[in-house]
């Protein structure tokens, strides 16, 4: 089944339908080879000085990757959004990218999410400069990019970012280093960086853009290099030297911590929907091959015990996809909030990390599982099913790892009483008996001691993510 027909089977007819006729009919005739030789072929490279020796920290790129990344800016992943509010229209179009290459729609979402909170905690000033150039529809996008991780660990980023910001007249300097910097070769990024004189911990972090030119042309920070990873090679990832880098605050420094997380939550509905696409992927490719492949007198996919993996395995991307596009709904509506939010932000926040947690545990495993389908052809690189493994399995670590996506559901149900709007939110859809013993086993949970909520987390969250996932399947999914 294309990612086309599976949207249309789950969501009627999706937002922009016409665009996502073509832009998948682009991917069939173009984007797929250009991806797969990127993939295998197409190693960035870093021209840190010209021959004259003056650093340039140029990225290299190979070829036909602008056309690539810039394909799915023109239809429409960042414009749409800005524009006209249509998130449905830019998570459809990240179905279908990261159904062909779950890398590629790294720079998509991490540019959505540098557009958003300068379209809502920008200057006018900067607005205008910086928006209609990431708006472009001409092949030419200005993209961004989020970096918030630095050497000492992404999970703590109150006790690990050492990235210090001086107050400079209008702007900020920023002193300090980055160290998971994916998009490197963005123009625009949003940097987590502590205020000179600001607290200790989370509460004294706050959000910066930072232009990766200044007006002049010339460099605003270095890039020291770039990571050799095992997947995602259709999004280039390095480090960041800020040496004195102009800055730019976004909103007010005292509540940075919450615009950092709406930035990161922006990323992990987008790393949601991408993960429900790379299983698709995964039981497209793995149904593909059951069916032609003959053992023990028959084509592998009607042999029992095949078959019943390949129904549970729709019946798992139908709960991801479901899980994910509610969150994607739910976004579209509480976006513009501003801290403290509303509970309907709160049931927001537990249903995007129930769905960042469980659709990128499913997809790293329907990737492992289609390899093993394909037995031994599955571990050859020339058939790229081995690629979804790749590819898979930084989708449970970037953006907040499962541990802390386990952490964070938790804290939103112990602080904000998360859970109970969650199952109120389900009731109408739900059976009224898993409800109430929903309700009892989270009540229970929750008297437990402190420390024994945390260790016992693998108990809880999985199987509420499960169940969640499953009653939103079977109510089916709704337009954003
Ligand atoms: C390819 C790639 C691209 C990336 N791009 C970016 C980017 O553009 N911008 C950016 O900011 N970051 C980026 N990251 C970094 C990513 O967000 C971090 O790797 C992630 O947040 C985890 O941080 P860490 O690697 O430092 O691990 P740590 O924070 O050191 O954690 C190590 C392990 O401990 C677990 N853990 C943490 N706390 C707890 C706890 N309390 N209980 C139990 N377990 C716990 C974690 O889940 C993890 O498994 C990227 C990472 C990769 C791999």
């Amino acid at each position: 089944m294309t990612p086309l027909a599976y949207l249309q089977q789950r969501l009627g007819t999706p937002p922009c339908e016409d665009a996502l006729a073509e832009y998948q009919q682009w991917w069939e005739t173009t984007g797929r080879a250009l991806s797969e030789t990127i993939d295998r072929w197409g190693t960035p490279t870093l021209r840190q000085h010209d021959r004259h020796g003056a650093r340039v920290d140029e990225i290299i790129l190979p070829a036909g990757y602008i056309t690539l990344v810039q394909e799915g800016y023109r239809h429409g992943v960042v414009w749409r959004v800005i524009e006209e509010e249509d998130w449905a229209g830019s998570f459809t179009l990240g179905y279908l990218t990261a159904y062909y290459d779950a890398g590629l729609y790294c720079p998509h979402t991490v540019s959505l999410s540098t557009a958003v909170p300068l379209a809502k905690y920008g200057s006018p000033v900067l607005r205008e400069r910086y928006l209609p150039q990431m708006a472009r529809r001409d092949g030419a996008a200005w993209q961004g990019a989020t970096w918030m991780t630095e050497v000492g660990g992404g999970s703590d980023l109150g006790a690990h970012v050492q990235t210090v910001a001086v107050p400079d007249g209008d702007a900020y300097r920023l002193r300090g280093a980055k160290y998971f910097c994916s998009n490197v070769n963005a123009e625009l990024a949003v940097v987590a960086a502590r205020p000179q004189g600001a607290p200790g911990g989370v509460r004294g972090l706050a959000l910066f853009l930072v232009p990766r030119f200044l007006e002049d042309g010339s460099l605003n920070y270095t890039i020291r290099r770039i990571k050799d990873k095992i997947g995602t090679r259709a999004v280039v990832t390095g480090e960041v030297d800020f040496h004195e880098s102009v800055a730019y605050l976004l909103g007010s420094a005292e509540v940075g911590v919450y615009l950092i997380l709406e930035t990161l939550n922006i990323s992990r509905v987008a790393n949601s929907v991408g993960s429900a696409a790379l299983i698709q992927r995964a039981l497209d490719e793995a149904t593909a091959f059951a069916q032609r492949r003959i053992v023990f007198g028959k084509p592998l996919s009607e042999q029992p015990l095949m078959r019943t993996q390949l129904h549970r395995w729709r019946d798992t991307l139908d709960g991801a996809f479901a899980l994910a596009w509610e969150s994607a709904r739910l976004l579209a509506e509480v976006w513009a909030q501003t801290p403290p939010y509303s509970p309907r932000y709160h049931l927001f926040r537990l249903l995007t990390h129930l769905a960042k947690y469980w659709t990128a545990e499913q997809a790293a495993q329907a990737a492992k599982w289609c390899m093993e389908v394909h037995g031994g052809a599955g571990v050859l690189a020339e058939y790229g099913v081995e690629r979804l493994l790749r590819e898979a399995m930084v989708l449970p670590i970037w953006e907040g790892g499962s541990h802390r996506q386990m952490l964070d559901a938790l804290e939103a149900m112990q602080r904000r009483g998360a859970h109970t709007l969650l199952l109120e939110h389900l009731a109408p859809h739900a059976d009224p008996g898993e409800v109430h013993e929903w309700r009892t086993r989270i009540d229970a949970y929750l008297q437990q001691p402190a420390e024994a909520q945390e260790a016992e987390l693998e108990t809880l969250i999985p199987p509420l993510a499960a169940w969640v996932a499953r009653t939103l399947s079977q109510r089916g999914a709704r337009q954003v």
